[in-house]
Parts: C-alpha cells; structure tokens; sequence
C-alpha cells in the first residue's frame, strides 16, 4: 500500500483546538455559541450521529440542546419548533436531523430554517452561497471533503478533479468549494454509470471524491497512479462499514486516500461547530479571527 492514509481526525483537532480558543473569546464577549439538534421520530444513526455532536460540541465550549418531537409530528408541529428556534436570540445554530419520518416533505422542512443559523448549510440561500464562492455556511460534509484535501497541501490550481454523486449537499458543492479554487471539475452521476463512462472519467482523475452510497462502486484498479482519493460514501456491509471506493487496491494506486471509517466522517461535525461558531459571530457581529 502506498498512498498516504488522509485520516480525519488528525485535521480535525487542529480545527478543534482553533474553534475553542474562538469559543473562548467570544465567551469573554458573554456569548456561547449554541447548537439545536432537532429529531423528529427515533433513528439508530442520527443517534450516534447527535451523541458525536453533543461530545465534540461540549470540547469547544460550544452549547448543544436536543428538541424531540415525536414520529407522528404533523409537519406544521416541525414548522413552529423552527420558527421559534430562528426567533431566539440564544439559538445560533440549528440542525435538522434526517431522515425524517415517512412522508414528511425534507426541502420544506429545511426550508424554513433561517439561513443565518442553518449551520448544516441545507438551504438554497447558503447552498448559492457556495455557488457564488460568496461567504455563507457552506454544507458541512463537502467542507469536511474539502478541508481532507487542502490537507493534502498539493496545489490544487488547474488539476483534474471527478466528483461522482450530484446531491445537493454533498456532490454538487464539494465540487463548486474546488471549482472555486479553480480547479477543473467534471461530475458524473447515474446518467454517467449508464452510458458507461465512468471508468473512462475515474480513470483520468487527479483529485477523485465518490459521494454516491454504493458500496465498492469503484474499483481500485479504475484509480489514476498518484491520485488523491476522498471517499464520502458511509455503507454498511455485511456487518461492517465501507466507503464507495475499494480501498486496497486504490491505496496501491493513489498518493493520498481516505479510510472509511475514519476518514471524512470524523471532521463533519467539526465543519458543523465551526460553522455553528461562524454563525454566531455573524449574528452578534464579533469578527472572528
Ligand atoms: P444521495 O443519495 O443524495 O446522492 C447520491 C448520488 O450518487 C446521486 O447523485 C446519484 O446520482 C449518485 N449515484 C448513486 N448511485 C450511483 C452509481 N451507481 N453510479 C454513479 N452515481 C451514482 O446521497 P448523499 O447524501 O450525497 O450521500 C452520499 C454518501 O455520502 C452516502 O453514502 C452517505 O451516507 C455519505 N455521507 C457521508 C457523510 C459523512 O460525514 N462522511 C455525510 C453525509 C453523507
């Protein structure tokens, strides 16, 4: 195995150590940052996922809250929560937790969170923000993705960069955070696997991140030699959990690469406290350092 094993936590408790001492400094200003994480219904991984949260929440300094409603909660029951949790001044950061219950319409539900505490970064305006390369809180899962590969400190100006996965908070703007920092990036999805391409674009690949939920959907062998490889993708197979690129193989091809677990997954809740902490400098108007 040759490439470099881009772990998320290391990178993560150099950000952590940063978000702390600003935490502190805005305490001193009398403000905690605080974080709501709304569940609607019980589910397995937003469990684990919130109990990750509230751990890390609590080693920055910044102040984490559950809201529970029920699984049989009626959609303007979630609607209220939110619009009393936009109003509080106390409250700078809110996170939706997904999935939610059956039939419960998620863009509607995320579209009522006021885009100045939606630290997840799921609503159109900060989803545009990253567009325009304008400042916003950029979803956190591309900005861990992101954060992995500036680890790397390869200059990523003029690379060649494939993004498989087109969803709106992961796919689509990891590969708008790299086409800002002017890298050439083309994105393939389902319409690309069907028109069986994508080997063909894998295969000439620079910087490869695979967000898709497909166990092992790329083989190793279909890796570029010295790539950089940053896989997204949390499945669980027989037992265990795998990302969406067969990692082995692609350790012996790429430069750099992500372990799933422990790759992009430890820094995402990282993003979300930096962000619920950007939030709440925005919103008292402390510049941040
Ligand atoms: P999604 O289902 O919204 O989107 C998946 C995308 O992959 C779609 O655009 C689809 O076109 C594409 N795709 C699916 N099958 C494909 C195939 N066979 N060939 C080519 N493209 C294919 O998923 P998402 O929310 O973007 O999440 C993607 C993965 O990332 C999931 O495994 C999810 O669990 C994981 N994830 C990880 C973190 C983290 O912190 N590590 C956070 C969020 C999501």
């Amino acid at each position: 195995m040759s490439a470099v094993i881009l772990k998320g936590a290391p990178v993560a408790q150099g950000l952590n150590a940063r978000i702390a001492a600003d935490v502190a400094e805005l305490q001193a200003h009398g403000i905690t940052p605080c974080l709501v994480s709304v569940q609607v219904g019980a589910d397995d991984a937003s469990r684990i996922y919130r109990n990750a949260q509230e751990k890390k929440a609590a080693a920055v300094g910044v102040a984490y809250r559950r809201v529970d409603l029920p699984a049989d909660a009626r959609e303007e029951e979630v609607a209220e929560t939110l619009r009393t949790l936009n109003c509080d001044p106390r409250i700078h950061g809110i996170i939706l937790q997904t999935p939610l219950p059956k039939g419960m319409n998620l863009d509607a539900m995320q579209g009522l969170i006021a885009a100045a505490k939606d630290v997840d970064g799921v609503t159109e305006a900060n989803l545009g923000a990253v567009m325009t390369g304008r400042p916003g809180l950029y979803p956190s899962t591309a900005l861990s993705a992101f954060e992995l590969l500036k680890s790397t400190g390869v200059s990523l100006r003029g690379k060649e960069a494939v993004v498989i996965g087109r969803s709106a908070i992961v796919g689509k703007p990891v590969a708008m955070l790299m086409l800002n920092e002017r890298v050439t990036v083309t994105m393939c999805h389902t319409g690309t696997q069907g028109a069986g391409m994508l080997a063909y674009h894998v295969g000439r690949a620079e910087i490869l991140v695979v967000a898709t939920g497909q166990p092992n959907l790329v083989p190793g062998a279909w890796v570029k030699e010295g790539a950089i490889v940053i896989d997204v993708g949390i499945n669980e197979v027989d037992g265990a959990i795998v990302g969406d690129v067969e990692f082995v193989p692609a350790a012996e091809r790429a430069a750099y690469i992500t372990p799933v677990p422990g790759g992009v997954g430890p820094l995402t809740v990282t993003m979300l406290l930096r962000n619920t902490l950007l939030a709440a400098c925005m919103q008292t108007e402390i510049e941040r350092r």
